[in-house]
């Protein structure tokens, strides 16, 4: 499990959780809010771990746990009995029941052998509103021991009175040279490669791992390529079958799909989309691939560049923007998807 040293970015989340340690002055609740992958999980694990340690030590500067005590082999294997994860049953929803059953219930047993008890709330958006004003009362009158980590990708899904009893941690995105630092160092992934996936990662850490680490993100970034550069030969039918197999759910993808699209492999299609015509513009404008995202593909970009005025380039841009609020907006997916790529086709 990591420790402090091993957090990239988020500098005003690690000194106050310093802070916090430094000087035994915590908060009974804390909710720390950011998208998924942006690593609220990743941090909540690390701060408990080294709230519980019996022997805190000091690494340049840094107030780690020390990795070797009781406390902290069982916080590293996920059994340390006064670090409680609050689970729930039903994927949308946290129920007012489990809120008393794992939370107001178990909250005056004091803890089995540390200072603290830390409960950790994934998800913290689930509660609905019984269960959040259920929790409000464990809240009110808290016993001294108890830490509560709420972590959410949400903070408006909480009521004003639970909002106003925690501390209020939000993550930060990432610069785009830390990501890449981070990949280089700790994935081992070559310079160009994450440079790439941390411009596509936007900040999110979790999302640059992943995209890093898996092939599914370069292949899908090949194939819109190729459908591009293959666009003007392409039939409509011909055109939407070759979109739909790219985009058409994993078995994992399953529960994100809508009308057959997997909505992540979506967003990812449209972010290639926009970051491959943003460097056709750059091109076009300095004749230089040194800013380029696509670095690999300069002579595709360099013959549409050569074809393409700036306006064409700038409507099919547009017609990225115009699909993506159509498609968000609840417009049919495939329809939108088809203009826009009749769209493309037109300009290119
Ligand atoms: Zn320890």
């Amino acid at each position: 499990m990591a420790d402090f040293a091993d957090i990239y970015g988020q500098e005003q989340m690690k000194e106050h959780m310093q802070h916090a340690l430094r000087t035994e002055r915590l908060s009974h609740a804390y909710i720390i809010s950011g998208e998924r992958g942006s690593g609220k999980e990743y941090i909540a694990d690390i701060f408990a771990k080294a709230l519980m340690c019996e022997n805190r030590t000091e690494k340049d500067g840094v107030l780690e746990a020390c990795g070797s005590c009781p406390s902290c082999i069982k916080a590293m294997s996920k059994s340390h009995p006064d670090i409680i994860t609050v689970t729930h049953e039903k994927p949308a929803i946290i129920s007012v029941d489990e809120v008393r059953q794992q939370l107001n219930g178990d909250i005056m047993i004091k803890p089995y052998e540390s200072r603290y008890k830390v409960y950790i709330i994934p998800d913290g958006e689930k509660m609905n509103i019984q269960a959040q004003n259920s929790f409000l009362k464990t809240l009110e009158e808290p016993p001294s021991y108890i830490v509560i980590i709420i972590l959410t990708e949400n903070l408006n899904a909480f009521l004003p009175t639970i909002i106003s009893r925690c501390i209020h941690l939000p993550m930060k995105p990432v610069g785009d040279d830390i990501i890449k630092k981070y990949l280089m160092e700790k994935c081992h992934v070559v310079d160009y490669k994450a440079e790439l996936c941390a411009s596509f990662a936007r900040g999110n850490m979790g999302k640059a791992i992943e995209l890093a680490s898996g092939e599914r993100f370069e292949a899908l970034g090949n194939e819109t390529i190729d459908l591009i550069s293959r666009l003007e030969r392409l039939e409509i039918h011909d055109m939407m079958e070759r979109v739909k197999l790219m985009l058409a759910p994993s078995e994992e993808g399953e529960k994100n799909a809508k009308k057959g699209i997997d909505m992540r492999q979506y967003e990812d299609f449209m972010d290639i989309l926009v970051f491959l015509f943003r460097d056709m513009l750059v091109y076009k404008a300095t004749g230089d691939d040194a800013h380029l995202i696509f670095t690999d593909k300069v002579s595709y970009i360099s013959s549409v560049t050569k074809k393409c005025s700036y306006e064409d380039i700038n409507c099919i841009i547009e017609d990225l923007n115009t699909a993506r609020s159509r498609i968000s907006s609840n417009v049919n997916i495939e329809l939108a998807l088809e203009l826009m790529l009749i769209g493309i086709k037109e300009h290119l």
